[in-house]
């Protein structure tokens, strides 16, 4: 399966979709932020609210291109889930929908759902399935409890949950969420580790001219790889996680991953692959010709500037976005998202450190990603059907306490620096 990213322009089929999602976005998001912060109720983790959009506008919302139904769920609460993550309110608005442009990734997983980034690549789109949306309605209040007491966490982080529908057309819910990868540096090479070994093998053949794909849990046994963290690190990345599957395991959840990206200092980035940074994201991808200009790239300062000046129309043409949380700025801490994750201090990852703590050669950017499936009774079934003929040990559909528990034994012990791989490694050679 070929899967590129394509820019989503007028000309592209999900052009409308998308325009009518970014829309949404920027007016719901922006009525929420016009209002005076207050403390969160119960109320506001069940809230909904519908929103008619159509070419003339109407007394509530602004005229739009097309006609069509947005709802939001839950404002509140995302807006004060964005702010725990440290996101500029304007900067979000200015990121998602300066210029309506996005690019798409088509459907990576076999899952069905599509994936857009964010014009400048910070955000992105995550189609759900309805069974997905309602379980994360359901889990909100745990996840954001969560949150606030693990400002640390590894966890996907949530910042708006959707919904749009066209005339005649089907309901698509979406999630936005962080990306993991930074705009600035290039990936060597992504890794989506769930701790199982069936089914967890990316064919290596012609992957030289695909340094993008996204390999797995063979791939990276086979390529004896560690996480390496000093003792230190290793102690705060382990603990960390742990509360984080903790809470995936109390709430029924399987099947997620630990996404990696590696970033090795030593390459540094090529120039002349800074354009194809999308196809990190070709998770399921077989070697393609890299597609020039396809975004993501560092912003130069005139497209700082000119990000400050939409911003500053932005405010004029549209009410909601309060002068509080954009006076003041320039653009630079108007483009610069404010990250207070530990695991995401160095340049938006984790540095790699040695055993005496001093820097490694290598940047990861890792989270636990695709956290919203619940052991239902798809997986009970598919768990039957598999455990005929495999070691129950290997299937990746077992149920979420012991999911959570290989996922948290496999991760733990690929985590160790160089030095200690090294030493057991002639430890072995000598029995
Ligand atoms: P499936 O259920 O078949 O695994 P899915 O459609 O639910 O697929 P995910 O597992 O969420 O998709 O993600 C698929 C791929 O998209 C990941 O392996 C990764 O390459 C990329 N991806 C997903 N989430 C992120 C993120 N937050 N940051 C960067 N890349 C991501
Ligand atoms: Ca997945
Ligand atoms: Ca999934």
């Amino acid at each position: 399966r070929v899967v590129v990213g394509t820019k989503v322009d007028q000309n592209h089929v999900n052009w409308v979709t998308a325009y009518n999602m970014l829309t949404g976005i920027r007016f719901t998001v922006s009525r929420t932020n016009a209002k005076m912060d207050r403390e969160l109720t119960d109320a506001d983790f069940d809230a909904k609210h519908k929103f008619s959009f159509d070419i003339t506008g109407n007394e509530l919302t602004p005229s739009a291109k097309y006609d069509f139904k947005f709802k939001d769920y839950a404002p509140w609460v995302f807006r004060h889930l964005r702010t725990t993550f440290g996101l500029d309110p304007a900067d979000y608005l200015v990121s998602l929908t300066s210029k309506y442009i996005l690019s798409e990734l088509g459907s990576p997983g076999k899952s069905g759902s599509f994936f857009y980034f964010s014009r400048d690549y910070k955000y992105i789109i995550k189609t759900i399935h309805h069974g997905e949306h309602k379980f994360l309605r359901k889990i909100l209040k745990d996840y954001y409890n969560h949150v606030q007491e693990n400002p640390n966490t590894l966890l996907s982080q949530f910042y708006g949950l959707h919904r749009v529908k066209i005339p005649y057309g089907r309901k698509i819910h979406f999630v936005v969420m962080n990306n993991l990868f930074p705009p600035h540096r290039d990936i060597h090479r992504t890794f989506d580790l769930k701790g199982s070994t069936i089914g967890r093998d990316f064919k290596e053949e012609g992957l030289d001219e695909n340094p993008r794909a996204t390999l797995k849990d063979l791939n990276w046994l086979r390529r004896g790889l560690h996480l390496e963290f000093g003792p230190g690190k290793k102690k705060a990345f382990v603990e960390q996680m742990q509360k984080d599957v903790k809470l995936l395991q109390k709430l029924h959840i399987m099947d997620y991953s630990m996404l990696i990206g590696i970033h090795d200092l030593e390459k540094g980035n090529e120039e002349n692959l800074r354009d194809k940074t999308l196809q990190v994201f070709q998770p399921g991808g077989e070697a393609e010709d890299p597609q020039p200009n396809m975004l993501a790239r560092t912003p130069s300062k005139l497209e700082s500037a000119r990000k400050a000046k939409e911003l500053r129309q932005m405010i004029k043409t549209q009410k909601p976005v309060p002068m509080e949380q954009t006076a003041n700025k320039m653009p630079d801490e108007l483009q610069g998202q404010k990250k207070n994750n530990f695991f995401y201090v160095d340049d938006g990852g984790f540095r790699a450190t040695h055993e005496d703590d001093a820097p490694g050669e290598e940047i990861y950017y890792l989270g636990i990603i695709d956290c919203l499936t619940h052991y239902n009774l798809i997986k009970r079934i598919e768990h039957r059907w598999k455990g005929l003929t495999n070691e129950e040990s290997q299937i990746s559909a077992i149920p979420p306490e012991r999911y959570g528990d290989r996922f948290i034994k496999f991760i733990s012990s690929v985590t160790k620096t160089r030095e200690a791989a090294e030493r057991e490694k002639t430890e072995d050679a000598a029995h």
